[in-house]
């Protein structure tokens, strides 16, 4: 089974088709093959209306009720896991299997989110009185979704969004809209109109959200350029802000740490999605007795990964999602044989129009190089060689970024006290690429700004009231 080719935005639990349309490429054959409506400044304006209007509604709702709502979309949504996982491969290029899984994921998170409570505090009970800290909704919410993870992203906004009572603007990116608007379709059945609203768009509409004065607060993941453009724009009006952006994660691996197991999970970890995740390792450093070892294992696995187009069993890693993406990586890697430093490619990729990019690791580049400082965020992992921890933790700490990161060691009590000297908002030992519903994810310095997921995460959808009451 697979969805319609037609694809509609939804504003106030209607199908909405605009003037005009954005091109939906897909990157295994860089061919056009949907196109999406683009959202103008009028629709956009619609949409927010919608969504204001409903708003009252939806918060008066009992958080029971809304549970409830919550947990027939997650069913929903498991239901055409294959029409949506389908869709995904077409449009973001991975694996068919491991697209599907993102949308499972996304149907299991989201029950996991509707399943939490938004709880009164109770901050003094005294005899003079009692206080409660309320966290009541904001109001109307932008979700602005990056191409990476379209699927597994949007749910970590619209469940805790939707939960505390908030009503939402849904904007995937360019790249990767048409999951978001069959999502909205979807929601259209089970949901009160207007409480999420899909809009796709062209570049300006990102933009115009940031700025559009009937959003109370826009929750975002993306560059951390772009984050920087979102928070200017909100400081306008003083919007609510959580940023969730780039990261350039080290993992350390220590002299006691088993090669196989490092590379396996290198291997799953460092290249799944071809490394376009945010909290993918980019930074490999691996102690000097055992640089060769896991170089050589990880260059192994790399030649037995199979690049081509998702849709294809068997093919392991499809191709990056767009076409800047493809010439921005292809730069770093054509950049580094240029300085002399030595590329292991993993296998051959397909010839065509399709934008794949072989698994590559750079052997030993200086830390001042393209490929170690910049977030490459596609295949090509540099492996650094290291024989002093605090110099590493040095190393690792060196980045203007911090969102996440992993240490390797039989000894997890000198791995954790290494956890604690780094500057990154999720550490993993022995694993890597870890996220939950019920645990907070952050980004240190300009990796973001705020808390998705956790009761944290939750809490950034309210704002806290303060009651006093005599006794
Ligand atoms: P991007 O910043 O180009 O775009 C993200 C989204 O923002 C898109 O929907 C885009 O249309 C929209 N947008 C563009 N300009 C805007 C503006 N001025 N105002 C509001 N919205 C605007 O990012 P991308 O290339 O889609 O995604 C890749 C980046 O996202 C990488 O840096 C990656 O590390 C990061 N990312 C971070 C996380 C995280 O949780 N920290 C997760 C996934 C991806």
């Amino acid at each position: 089974m697979t969805f319609d080719d037609s694809f509609t935005l939804t504003i106030a639990g209607e199908a909405v088709i605009s003037s005009s349309q954005v091109d939906v490429i897909n990157p295994a054959t860089g061919k056009v093959f949907a196109t999406a409506p683009a959202a103008d400044a009028a629709l956009l304006d619609r949409a927010v209306a919608a969504a204001r209007n409903v708003f009252p509604q939806w918060r008066d709702t009992p958080l029971e009720d809304r549970r409830q709502a919550l947990l027939m979309l997650a069913d929903a949504i498991e239901g055409k896991a294959g029409e949506f996982g389908a869709l995904f491969t077409r449009e973001q290029g991975r694996p068919l299997a491991l697209a599907t899984r993102e949308i499972i994921a996304g149907a299991t998170w989201l029950r996991a989110v509707a399943r939490q409570d938004v709880a009164i505090d109770v901050v003094e009970d005294s005899a003079a009185r009692r206080v409660e800290v309320h966290h009541v909704p904001l109001g109307v919410v932008a979700a602005i979704v990056p191409w990476n993870f379209p699927f597994l992203l949007t749910i970590w906004k619209i469940a805790p969004a939707l939960l505390t009572g908030n009503t939402v603007v849904l904007k995937p990116s360019p790249y990767t809209p048409l999951c978001a608007l069959k999502l909205g379709e979807l929601a259209s059945t089970i949901l009160p109109g207007g409480v999420l609203n899909v809009l796709s768009g062209d570049d300006s509409l990102g933009p115009l959200m940031s700025l559009h004065p009937g959003f109370a607060k826009i929750s975002f993941t993306g560059s951390t350029a772009t984050g920087k453009r979102v928070m200017e724009a909100a400081a306008k009006d003083l919007k609510r802000i959580t940023l969730e952006l780039g990261g350039n994660d080290a993992a350390i691996v220590l002299p006691d740490a088993d090669p196989e197991a490092v590379a396996d999970a290198m291997f799953a970890g460092a290249f799944f999605n071809s490394a376009q995740v945010c909290i993918a390792t980019k930074r490999l450093y691996v102690h000097s007795d055992i640089y060769e070892a896991v170089r050589d294992k990880l260059h192994e696995r790399l030649l037995a990964g199979v690049v081509g187009d998702g849709a294809i069993a068997g093919v392991t890693h499809g191709p990056v999602q767009n076409l800047a993406q493809y010439h921005r990586v292809n730069k770093l890697i054509d950049d580094a044989q240029a300085a002399g430093l030595t590329l292991l490619r993993g296998s051959a990729v397909p010839k065509g129009e399709g934008y794949f990019i072989p698994l590559t690791l750079v052997d030993n580049p200086p830390e001042d190089a393209a490929v170690v400082c910049e977030e490459a965020f596609g295949p090509v992992l540099p492996i650094m060689r290291f024989t002093d921890i605090d110099d590493v933790i040095v190393r690792a700490n060196d980045s203007e970024y911090g969102l996440a990161g992993s240490i390797w060691s039989k000894d997890i009590d000198q791995a954790v006290a290494i956890a604690k000297r780094l500057d990154t908002g999720s550490i993993w030992i022995n694993q890597n690429r870890q996220v939950a519903p019920h645990v907070p994810f952050s980004g240190f310095k300009q990796s973001g700004f705020g808390v998705e997921n956790g009761r944290e995460g939750m809490l950034e959808f309210t704002q806290t009231k303060s009651i006093y009451i005599p006794k």
